[in-house]
């Protein structure tokens, strides 16, 4: 149907500049697999992907992100420049990346003022009539369901057909007026997309461009993949911008879609075929019911794939789930977030279970052989106080000398924002929060500022902006000495990790005083540490490998990989 790359799909650096830029990121992005410039796409590229191609519309992934952090020459700019799709799809989900989207786009519209920007994603989707405002944007594609509209939304570029009936579009008529057609599709069944490995591999060997396509800075060592088993969630965490309560709101999602056991654990089984790295499901099995949960493990009983399979709980589960988990998986693994050891500022953050039910599932999930169980600790929710987050460590303390060594304690800030459309953000004063920034361009310039303790973009009733920062490398500091003293971490690797918070503590204060200083002279200052604030925003309050799960030799199965590209074609 169409020339090759129709739609090259962009993804941005979080800052655009952050290879000039002085700025100390801090520690936010210490607990996922990304640095701190999050550049990993949105899990939804490889949907919006296989959709096009299996209805004739080849698409190319480009990760600017990560080749910009890879190669210090790399020039984004004459990539873009070379570029010469029928369109540009540039993800906004995560808003941190609201000033590295934008600028991608304008540079878009620089070399190519004729070749359509379409923006998507969660962030995109709650800013749009702002976002729309911007010349570098041409449209919207608003909600969590956008394949399809996606593909309508070309193919009437391509026959210049009306965009009227284009559903969850946002888009600017011919003499400049904004137009924002119902958000109406949204899927509620999962079974036709979601993401599929060989059609990226696919894409990869197609434009001969496999380093465009990588995730994350180190997927070739950790190829960890994810299998989605949702959109939406039945929880309302009151930080969270995925909530049942975010989603219904502001991207007309009523119900929860699923895809269904047979899938998920097909999905499972055929990523086990090509690499033996982890595989992390992405949503609580048990949201769906237990006898969903059932079905998926039952259908990977008989192969038991040896990956480490990560799974997450949101609510503590009975004994009876991780022995159905232990028969299914040889090599499982846990994560569940409290967010804090008090039980009443965790009901205040949306979360209603007790200390004693968590602690079973631990015990449960350990004595059927779980490899690692991670639990997830959050500074700035509402009803915590800096006294709060270090009896949060103390706490941690007890995890460890009653479960020892595979229960594995994390504790990171809510940073840099507060998720838009959040209970917590829609109701701030109610909740206890002030936030500082409202507007998407309030956010792309917080972006900009010389450290993370200024793009925070809330403060709570109970912590100030100071105390959150404060207290997130106190606690990081305690709880590092902790894991060397019941041996999760080495004392060399934890002497590193010290080193480096109190650098980033150092940096901190620094840059405050740097601040007070008078222009000029300010700018040259910042530049002058950009170096040393690399170093103290790189993994600060732990060790990346800390959140990695064991790989075995052979990582990528490539014969197996070759043949599905060929088993796999679309037609
Ligand atoms: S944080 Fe809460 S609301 Fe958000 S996805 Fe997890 S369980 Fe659901």
């Amino acid at each position: 149907m169409f020339a090759k790359a129709d739609l090259v799909l962009l993804h941005a650096p979080s800052v655009y500049d952050f290879r000039k830029l002085p700025i100390l990121f801090g520690p936010i992005s210490d607990l996922v697999p990304s640095t701190p410039i999050f550049e990993m796409y949105p899990i939804g590229f490889s949907s919006l992907a296989e959709h096009l191609e299996r209805n004739g519309i080849r698409v190319r992934i480009i990760n600017l992100a990560l080749r910009m952090l890879k190669d210090k020459n790399f020039d984004a700019e004459k990539r873009i420049a070379r570029l010469k799709p029928r369109a540009f799809g540039i993800d906004l989900h995560w808003l941190p990346h609201a000033h590295g989207s934008l600028e991608v786009a304008a540079l878009c519209k620089k070399h190519h003022p004729e070749i359509p920007v379409i923006f998507g994603g969660y962030s995109s989707s709650y800013f749009h009539e702002e976002l729309i405002q911007y010349p570098q944007v041409d449209f919207i594609l608003r909600g969590d369901s956008t394949e399809e509209p996606l593909r309508q939304l070309l193919l009437s570029l391509r026959d210049k057909k009306s965009l009227k009936d284009i559903p969850n579009l946002t888009w600017k008529g011919a003499d400049g007026s904004v137009r924002v057609n119902p958000l109406t599709h949204v899927l509620t069944d999962l079974n036709e997309y979601l993401n599929n490995y060989p059609n990226l591999f696919r894409s990869a060997l197609r434009y001969l461009d496999v380093r465009s396509l990588i995730p994350i800075h180190d997927w070739w060592e950790y190829p960890i993949t994810a299998v989605m088993t949702c959109r939406g969630c039945t929880h309302n965490c009151a930080i969270c911008g995925g909530s049942r309560y975010a989603l219904s709101n502001s991207y007309a999602r009523g119900v929860s879609a699923y895809r269904s056991p047979e899938k998920v654990a097909g999905d499972i089984l055929s990523i086990a075929g090509y690499t033996n790295a982890p595989i992390f499901v992405v949503g609580d099995l048990r949201q769906a019911g237990d006898s969903y949960a059932s079905a998926v493990l039952s259908g990977l009983k008989a192969a038991r794939p040896r990956n480490p399979v990560v799974l997450e709980l949101f609510t503590p589960a009975p004994e009876s789930y991780f022995q159905e988990v232990a028969e299914a998986l040889p090599n499982f693994n846990f994560e569940i977030s409290p967010e804090s050891h008090d039980e009443n500022v965790r009901r205040a953050s949306g979360k209603f279970y007790g200390n004693e039910a968590m602690e079973n599932s631990i015990r449960f999930a350990l004595d059927q052989g779980c490899s690692k169980f991670d639990v997830f600790f959050m500074i700035g929710i509402p009803r915590q106080t800096s006294g709060s987050v270090m009896e949060t460590i103390d706490y941690c303390g007890h995890l460890l000398k009653t479960f020892g060594r595979r229960l594995n304690p994390f504790i990171s800030p809510l940073a840099p924002f507060l998720d838009p459309g959040s209970i917590a953000f829609e109701n701030a004063e109610e909740v206890g929060y002030r936030v500082f920034y409202k507007t998407l361009e309030d956010y792309r310039r917080a972006l900009l500022a010389p450290s993370w303790k200024y793009t925070l973009s809330y403060e709570t009733r109970w912590m100030t902006r100071e105390e959150i920062v404060d207290s997130t490398y106190e606690a990081g500091l305690r709880l590092n000495r902790l894991k060397r003293e019941h041996g999760l971490v080495s004392g060399e690797t934890a002497e590193k990790t010290e080193k480096r918070i109190l650098l980033a503590q150092e940096m901190i204060r620094e840059i405050d005083a740097i601040l007070c200083d008078p222009e000029p002279g300010r700018a040259a200052k910042l530049q002058a540490l950009k170096k040393t604030f690399a170093q103290a925003s790189m993994a600060t309050v732990c060790d990346k490998d800390e959140i990695k799960w064991p790989v075995l030799r052979w990582r990528l199965n490539f014969p197996k990989i070759i043949r599905a590209l060929f088993e796999s074609r679309p037609s």
